[in-house]
């Protein structure tokens, strides 16, 4: 089996995915695409599209048998085609189709991956800020670079990738990814090719781990299966494959219910003596993590430690956004309301994919905010997304609403993140402290049968593309139903808290 740019992509998400790809049980694994992932997936080819498109004339190679395009790509190479798309890259057992290959004034070739995201991790255009090199674009560019070593055509170990503004951004193989991380790409490269390489043949092995990502990919049901039934200690909340796998090793512990083995005081002890022991796993984690294999385990209900009581007001808004992060475009503020008035569902819908629409959404939430008695209102919402959101928007439409009233919104004692009020002051039985799982466990049913923020932008492409009022129809309910669950919540909250 070949190593690939997307099998080293696949095990910098998830290492577990090559293993299973390659040798896990295909009856298990989900049939039907994502269509979350498809729409990604169709947005990608659209961008390189319009790219190549706009990059004027090239040798187009994307058509044909793996080999002839492979025999082309070489041909093109020796009679120097300045431009070469989707060329066929080959040696052994590796495989690489390069977006572009550019010839160099040396006449050696670098390759090019077009990206409709941003080049580099943590940039910011604002600051000047440039970020570090994203380790899945890295690895993919690495194998290029390697495979064009190894068929004669490159020296210089770079590579380029185009980015979502069609910056072109460097990547230097020799360097490391960051100040503190001093692992070079390509050193980073090498050990991820062996593991991929080692994982196809099924000569290694390694272990799912529950995480967030886990619900786009096919195997979802069947990893979830297996660390259920395993006991995996990523069935705790919060506790990830790279945590897991140091519990593992360091104090062999591989089951939820050995977690109770585990004595603190000789932690400590081990810990002064040794520094790479339990590394990245402080005092405070190992406390937690027994706190949270208890009440999954043993307690089997939520458990509240500190009894803080939420605002008591006329109005109670339950608040979420939906947007689509890849576009950075917000196109719905739902609001639920509780009022002496009864109860209520407001949404400030962008039904246009335009700036206007957005900004025109945008101000009707704060003129309804700005509406309300002010001091006599509390709002909930559940993840910092939506504060950040806000945040960037205010910079985009300054003229809406000013920093300094975004800030002192969120700084508000009465707008509260239940997600980190949950965080802070409870634990649930779940693996999961998301709001569907926690409201679901409490008992709440959203009306719709697939639920998800991700499906919400998939529909909201399709009511783009054909204005179907029933599909705005099923966003708005399924924004309704999670500014309820947040109600929900709430409500058990101010039940039980003493
Ligand atoms: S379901 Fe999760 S653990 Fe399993 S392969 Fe997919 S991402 Fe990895």
């Amino acid at each position: 089996m070949h190593i690939t740019a997307s099998k080293l992509y696949d095990y910098t998400q998830c290492p577990h995915r090559v293993w299973r790809d390659a040798n896990g049980p295909k009856e298990e694994k989900i049939q039907e695409p994502n269509p979350f992932v498809e729409l990604l997936w169709n947005r990608g080819v659209f961008h390189e599209e319009k790219i190549m498109a706009s990059i004027g004339e090239y040798l187009d190679l994307k058509d044909g048998s793996l080999d002839k395009r492979f025999e082309k790509t070489i041909q093109a190479m020796k009679d120097k085609a300045p431009l070469i798309y989707q060329g066929v890259l080959k040696y052994k057992n590796l495989l690489g189709i390069p977006d572009i290959l550019r010839i160099q004034e040396d006449g050696t070739y670098i390759p090019i991956e077009i990206k409709s995201g941003m080049g580099f991790e943590g940039m910011d255009e604002e600051n000047g800020e440039e970020g570090k090199m994203k380790k899945h674009y890295a690895v993919q560019l690495a194998l290029y670079v390697e495979l064009l070593e190894l068929l004669g055509f490159e020296h210089k170990n770079k590579g380029l990738i185009l980015d979502i503004h069609k910056e072109e951004c460097k990547y230097d193989l020799n360097l490391p990814f960051g100040v503190r991380d001093k692992t070079t790409v390509w050193q980073f490269y090498q050990q991820v090719k062996n593991n991929v390489d080692l994982l196809l043949k099924n000569e290694a092995h390694n272990k799912p781990a529950y995480s967030g990502i886990c619900k786009l990919c096919p195997w979802y049901n069947s990893c979830k299966k297996w660390v259920k039934e395993n006991e995996d200690l990523t069935g705790i909340f919060y506790v990830g494959g790279t945590k897991r796998d140091v519990l593992n090793q360091d104090l062999n512990i591989n089951k939820i219910s050995d977690i109770f083995d585990i004595d603190i005081s000789d932690i400590k002890d081990q810990k002064k003596k040794d520094k790479t022991f339990l590394k990245g796993i402080g005092e405070d984690t190992i406390t937690k993590i027994i706190r949270r294999a208890e009440v999954l385990v043993k307690t089997k209900k939520p458990v509240i430690y500190n009894n803080i009581a939420l605002p008591k007001v006329s109005y109670e808004l339950f608040f979420d956004i939906e947007d689509d992060p890849t576009q950075e475009f917000v196109y719905l503020h739902g609001v639920y309301e509780r009022s002496v008035f009864g109860e209520r569902f407001l949404d400030f819908t962008a039904k246009e994919k335009t700036e206007e629409a957005e900004k025109e959404a945008w101000s009707n939430f704060w003129n309804y905010i700005k509406g309300l008695p002010q001091d006599d209102y509390s709002v909930y919402y559940y993840s910092p997304h939506e504060k950040t959101t806000y945040k960037r928007m205010q910079k985009l439409y300054p003229d809406i609403i000013s920093e300094q009233e975004v800030e002192s919104f969120f700084d508000n004692p009465n707008v509260i993140d239940l997600y980190q009020f949950v965080l802070k002051n409870t634990d649930w039985p779940l693996p999961s402290y998301s709001i569907k799982e926690i409201a679901v466990y409490l008992g709440f049913k959203w009306r719709d049968e697939t639920p998800s923020g991700a499906l919400s932008i998939q529909w909201f492409n399709e009511y783009l593309d054909t204005k179907d009022e029933n599909i705005l129809k099923r966003i708005l309910l399924y924004n309704e139903d999670d500014c309820k669950a947040t109600m929900v919540l709430k409500d058990y909250l101010d039940k039980e808290i003493k």
